[in-house]
């Protein structure tokens, strides 16, 4: 399964940064997803598996047309 990622996305994931933010902003789809930590500004990469399993939540959404996979539009998991 997959879910979709948009540039622009804010994510929520289930661990803190240890900076003590839970929130990234999206900013790199790919292979790897580049993620900007809200509050230290510090930037990460991680697969998108990685990424899928450490996501609890999208605090909000990005522009659909920045970048989204077309077919997969399943919603964002449960908080
Ligand atoms: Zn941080």
């Amino acid at each position: 399964m997959s879910i979709e990622i948009r540039l622009g996305d804010v994510v929520r994931l289930r661990k803190p940064h240890p900076c003590g933010g839970y929130e990234w902003d999206v900013v790199r789809l790919g292979a790897d997803i580049g993620l900007h930590c809200t509050t230290c500004r510090r930037r990460v990469l991680l697969t998108r598996r990685e990424f899928e399993k450490r996501v609890k939540t999208f605090v909000r959404r990005g522009d659909p047309a920045s970048g989204a996979a077309p077919h997969a539009n399943l919603p964002p998991p449960a908080a």
